[in-house]
């Protein structure tokens, strides 16, 4: 039985693995699974070799886009995001951090105009020493990713 089994365990969808501990409810949101009609399974704060704590996602019958793998890395940029087709792994992607994040993310400058007018955001991602720093394009402002927690839907 290898690792790969055990997380594979539905016969066709999705498992969103190594999202840091905490990031999970977040995603469900990102993906409008909760409310939704699709099976998911949450797995909080399970063993991790790598991360200490980590979350787990499976979805039954739902598969992902470019642009929400995407969207998952701006809260999980480690994640690793298996597609399970007739409880056969077809594909294994890491997220990758996208080069702009729209929309999802709220600007922690509260004097930030996209504060004042509730306009969108946009933050362009930059990587610094393997640190992810997002820098508002409305103030201009660098924050680094923790700095950030919120989700606007
Ligand atoms: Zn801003």
């Amino acid at each position: 039985m290898s690792k790969t089994l055990s997380v594979a365990a539905i016969k066709d969808g999705t498992v969103i693995d190594h999202i840091p501990a905490g990031a999970a409810v977040i995603i469900l949101q990102l993906l409008k699974l909760f409310p939704g009609k699709h099976r998911v399974s949450l797995g909080l704060n399970f063993n991790s070799t790598s991360m200490g704590f980590k979350d787990l996602i499976k979805i039954e019958n739902r598969f992902l886009t470019e642009k929400e793998a995407h969207d998952i890395a701006a809260f999980a940029p480690h994640a690793t995001i298996n597609t399970i087709k007739n409880y056969k792994l077809v594909s294994k992607l890491s997220a990758k951090m996208p080069e702009e994040v729209a929309r999802i993310l709220v600007c922690p400058n509260l004097r930030c105009i996209t504060n004042c007018q509730s306009a969108d955001t946009l933050f362009h991602v930059e990587e610094h020493k393997n640190q992810v720093l997002l820098r508002c394009h409305f103030c201009e402002k660098i924050f680094e990713r923790k700095e950030i927690k919120d989700y606007r839907p």
